[in-house]
Formats: structure tokens, C-alpha cells, sequence
């Protein structure tokens, strides 16, 4: 079989790989037909890693947002059976540790995650055309195309950043950033019954498609920063936010959309530096603060609104290419035009 293997910074290859086996009793082997290439996937192909502790040492199947259909499973396997597409996530946790026994799974000390050079030997990911996977990461589907069953991993990273907000019913919420994750963020945020989704980013075409995610109402910080003034009068014009870009300048921009007391979802992700600086409204607010890392219990919302078409990820999926085409691929993926890029495999073409 094949894979899409990094073997080194700017490096990417289409090349054969040992086939996927069955090892424990509880793993599947899953054929993939569509996976979405994610911001980390492209820091491991232009940086060589993932931030400064995470390095490639070896060759690595990158990969971790991804959809198939189970072509064999382990005698013990209850979840899913041949013939089922699933939709994937990326964590095994090894259900051992302290956080796993307190059912933190996202906090675990071993955890397996695909497509990652976190541990050594590395764990291989979902750009392939057969995977293994524990059972627990399978969710079935029944009605979606592959190429929208690849959206679960960054929407289960959306769902878990609007579940730290607790209960948004009829509550105004403000997104920063319009990128993939953002524009998952509002689109997850409407269907948990949020009054007004406000998304704010300094480019406008994202802000258009997050508009067709859900979004009410959309804004260009970088063109109208008098909009942003007038929602900062008054303490404050939403009652809660969530942060999707890793950009400090905009965290400390949310400081001061949100009211008194609300809470801030901390979704992306800071590179050395980006931190934000300005925490002087964060003091003064009452504000709560919280940093989502993965996903785990959100996975079953995920499966079920994908797979019922409750979330239509596909205005945000700019284009794909057959895992032979990687580097073009990940080029695109680069690129500021588009949203998200995706492989296909085995043959399957999007329609
Ligand atoms: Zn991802
Ligand atoms: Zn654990």
C-alpha cells in the first residue's frame, strides 16, 4: 500500500509503506477515502515538526482529519463491523494513566495521536490507504460523503471549544478568526442555540464563507476598526467568545468585546511569541478563560451532526487531490486562497 510519508522538512513523498496490520484484539483496519490536511500537518512539511519540541526523526504518514470505510477488524471489536464508513478521530488514549482512569482522555500521559512525531517511533497517520485504528476512534456514519466525514477531527476541535463556553441558548457569541476552525466554531455555536454568532477577522473572503457556516454577522477588523470600538463601549457587546486564532493581538481584542463575566474559549494554538500581551481588560472584567486542547466526549455530537447534515462543512473545502499529487496538495493547502484542502484515496473522486 501506499502513503503520503514526510521524510524530512519540505520533503513529502507518495511511497510504499508495510501494510496495515491488526495487532490488538480491539483495532480496525480502515480504508481511507478522504482526509483533510490541517495547519499542523503543514508545520510538520515546512518546519519539520510541530513547534519546537515535536520533530520528525523518522519517516512519518502525516495525517489525522480523515473518513473510510472498515475493510477488517480485531476478533474483540464490538463498535464498528466490515463494510461501515466511519468517520475518524486522532486520540488513543492508552485508558491507564491518572487522567484516562479520571476520564481526562485528552490529557493522557500516553496518548497515541495520528500522525504525530510526539512520540518515538512515531505514530502513523490517516494520509494512507489503509490505517489502523483502535475501535474507540471510529464513529459510524451512514448518509455523508467522505469528503465531509473528514471534517470530524476539526469540528470536534470547534464543538470543544463552544462546549467550554457551558450554555450558549440564546446567548451572543463573537468568533475570532475566520479560518476552517472559526468558521466550524460558529457554524457548531448555531446549532447549540446560540442567539447572534459575530465572526471578526481582518480577511474578507473567509468572513463571506463563514457566513454560509452560520455566521449572522461578520466583520472586517482590519477595514471597519470602528466597529470593533463601538463593541467595546459599554464593557463590552457579547457575552461570551471564542478565540481560533492564535494570535494575541486578537485574544486581547476579545478581552474587551466580552462582557463582565463571560467566558473566552481559547481554541488556537500560540507560536513562540504570538502570546497575547495586553491582559489589562482580563483583570478588570471578571473574565474566565478557558483553553480547550482536542476533543474526546464531543465526538458522538460531531458524528451525529455531520452524518444528519445539521453542519454542511463543504463551503469551506476548497480542494482535493489523490494522495499521489501530496506535494501539490500540500501546496495548496498552503496557500492564503484557499480553506481546506484535501487527499483522496483509493480512487474515490468527490463528485
Ligand atoms: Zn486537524
Ligand atoms: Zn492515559
Amino acid at each position: 500500500m501506499k502513503a503520503v510519508v514526510l521524510h524530512k522538512k519540505m520533503d513529502l513523498r507518495w511511497e510504499d509503506v508495510p501494510d496495515a496490520t491488526i495487532k490488538d484484539p480491539h483495532e480496525v483496519i480502515v480504508k481511507m477515502l478522504a482526509g483533510g490536511i490541517c495547519g499542523s500537518d503543514q508545520h510538520y512539511y515546512t518546519q519539520g515538526g510541530n513547534g519546537t519540541a515535536i520533530v520528525v526523526r523518522e519517516p512519518l504518514v502525516i495525517g489525522h482529519e480523515g473518513c473510510g470505510i472498515v475493510e477488517e477488524v480485531g476478533p474483540e471489536v464490538t463498535k464498528v463491523k466490515k463494510g461501515d464508513m466511519v468517520v475518524l478521530r486522532p486520540a488513543r488514549p492508552c485508558f491507564e494513566c491518572y487522567y484516562c482512569k479520571h476520564h481526562m482522555f485528552t490529557y493522557c500521559e500516553h496518548v497515541q495521536h495520528l500522525g504525530s512525531a510526539a512520540l518515538f517511533p512515531h505514530t502513523a497517520g490517516l494520509f494512507s490507504d489503509y490505517v489502523t485504528v483502535h475501535e474507540v476512534q471510529c464513529g459510524v456514519v451512514k448518509h455523508l460523503k467522505p469528503e465531509v466525514g473528514a471534517f470530524a477531527e476539526p469540528l470536534g476541535i470547534a464543538y470543544s471549544g463552544v462546549n467550554a463556553l457551558g450554555n450558549i441558548i440564546g446567548k451572543d457569541v463573537v468568533v475570532m478568526g475566520a479560518g476552517p476552525i472559526g468558521c466550524l466554531c460558529a457554524a457548531a455555536a448555531k446549532t447549540v442555540g446560540a442567539n447572534t454568532v459575530t465572526v471578526i477577522d481582518v480577511r474578507q473572503e473567509p468572513l463571506e464563507t463563514s457566513l454560509k457556516m452560520g455566521a449572522d454577522i461578520i466583520c472586517n477588523s482590519k477595514d471597519n476598526p470602528e466597529q470593533i470600538e463601538k463593541w467595546s463601549e459599554h464593557k463590552g457587546s457579547f457575552d461570551c467568545g471564542i478565540e481560533a486564532t492564535g494570535n494575541g493581538f486578537a485574544a486581547a481584542t476579545l478581552m474587551k468585546l466580552v462582557r463582565p463575566t463571560g467566558i473566552i474559549s481559547q481554541v488556537g494554538m500560540y507560536g513562540a511569541g504570538h502570546e497575547p500581551k495586553d491582559f489589562g481588560p482580563f483583570a478588570v472584567k471578571g473574565l474566565k478563560w478557558h483553553s480547550v486542547f482536542r476533543f474526546y466526549d464531543e465526538f458522538g455530537a460531531v458524528v451525529g451532526a455531520l452524518d444528519n447534515g445539521l453542519i454542511n462543512p463543504l463551503p469551506l473545502l476548497s480542494a482535493s487531490f489523490s494522495g499521489d499529487k501530496c506535494v501539490e496538495g500540500m501546496q495548496a493547502a498552503l496557500s492564503p486562497e484557499t480553506m481546506k484542502v484535501e487527499y483522496t484515496f483509493n480512487g474515490y473522486k468527490p463528485e
